[in-house]
């Protein structure tokens, strides 16, 4: 129905999604390969022998057209028959060999290129959807409390790293999020590093952002932790990072842009002398992605509304030494933000 009265708004006959995490949030459809075509009276899914019976199984309210050739041909056969003259599609998602394929072949159609369409629709929540990131952040909440109870020093990055991994997979992930993200003493200046064989010390600030995808649904979180005796400007600088995320959570709300947001946590920062090492916005949506609208950054063009997601990470990066890095994923409510995260905040673990 939300698709459908983009239909209206555009002047569309159909539109055409191929995005998989766009595919599966109207479909349910959750194979890898297949395209929706939605008109205001027919919502089909094309896919290959592979998917017939999945098809039926998780897209019900869809009529399956298979694909035995050319999608090109199946396509304007399809266009043809629904009397299709204005065609969206997903101009990020694309390639302009597709584009260049399609149109060849199905003549008469004129191709209306639709950006963020679907990811509109995908960044507002429903309560089933909040639901399920509940269950995806309380696994990761889980796999981190697990974590606790047997990291020490003498382990390597992506010895931890293989703990939370296996921890969320025999608990019920499909997946991981992203590659976990286990970054001990100077590893830890990189906001994305990669865990590494470097043995982790005690006293040596390790930054842990880890994520899993559980019933489709992303989560994320990240903590720094010290095992043992932490150094004063550590204790000094996760102090700096838990004011700016608790300064960014008191201000998100409906109606508050992803430029404000991101500056209550950046100013804070700045203020304690810091500015520099605090390079990356302050967070992003998750859902069916694990990046996704809106975003919180000086260069956001959004605004939050209600249902919607975001992160809530600002860090510091000190390179050569450490990082630290404080994330909680939460929904946003028309007075504040309802928090997702259940992991405590703590510098040092003993
Ligand atoms: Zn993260
Ligand atoms: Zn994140």
């Amino acid at each position: 129905t939300k698709l459908r009265n983009t239909l209206n708004e555009r002047n569309l006959d159909a539109i055409l999604v191929g995005q998989p995490a766009n595919r599966r949030y109207l479909s349910g459809f959750t194979g890898s390969a297949g395209t929706l075509l939605v008109s205001a009276s027919r919502a089909v899914l094309a896919s290959d022998f592979r998917y017939y019976e999945q098809v039926q199984r998780e897209a019900p309210d869809f009529e399956l057209a298979k694909v035995t050739g050319r999608f090109s041909d199946l396509l304007a056969e399809l266009v043809t028959g629904m009397a299709v003259e204005r065609l969206g599609f997903e101009s990020q998602h694309v390639t302009v060999d597709q584009l260049r394929q399609w149109s060849q072949n199905a003549h008469g159609v004129e191709w209306v290129p639709l950006k963020d369409t679907v990811e509109r629709l995908r960044a507002i929540k429903d309560e089933d959807e909040v639901k399920a990131l509940r269950r995806s952040t309380a696994l990761t909440d889980a796999a981190f409390a697990h974590l606790l109870g047997l990291i020490r020093p003498g382990m390597t990055e992506r010895e931890v790293a293989w703990e939370i991994e296996t921890y969320m997979r025999t608990h019920g992930a499909s997946g991981m999020a992203f590659d976990p993200i286990v970054a001990a003493g100077p590893n830890g200046a990189l906001p994305h590093a990669r865990p590494s064989d470097h043995v982790i010390q005690t006293g040596q600030p390790i930054v842990i952002d880890i994520g899993c995808i559980l019933d489709g649904y992303c989560s994320d979180m990240t903590r720094t932790i010290c095992l043992g005796q932490p150094s004063a400007k550590y204790l000094e600088v996760w102090s700096v990072v838990r004011e700016a995320h608790e300064a960014a959570r008191e201000t998100v709300a409906v109606g508050v842009t992803g430029v404000e947001a991101d500056a209550v946590a950046r100013d804070l920062i700045a203020g304690a002398g810091y500015a520099e090492y605090f390079g990356h916005g302050l967070g992003h949506g998750v859902g069916l992605a694990v990046h996704e609208s809106p975003r919180a950054s000086r260069l956001s063009e959004d605004t939050f509304k209600p249902g919607m997601t975001l992160t809530i990470e600002p860090g510091i990066y000190l390179p050569g030494e450490f990082g630290v890095r404080l994330e909680d994923l939460v929904i946003i409510r028309e007075d504040g933000v309802e928090v997702l995260t259940g992991t405590p905040k703590e510098p040092v673990v003993v």
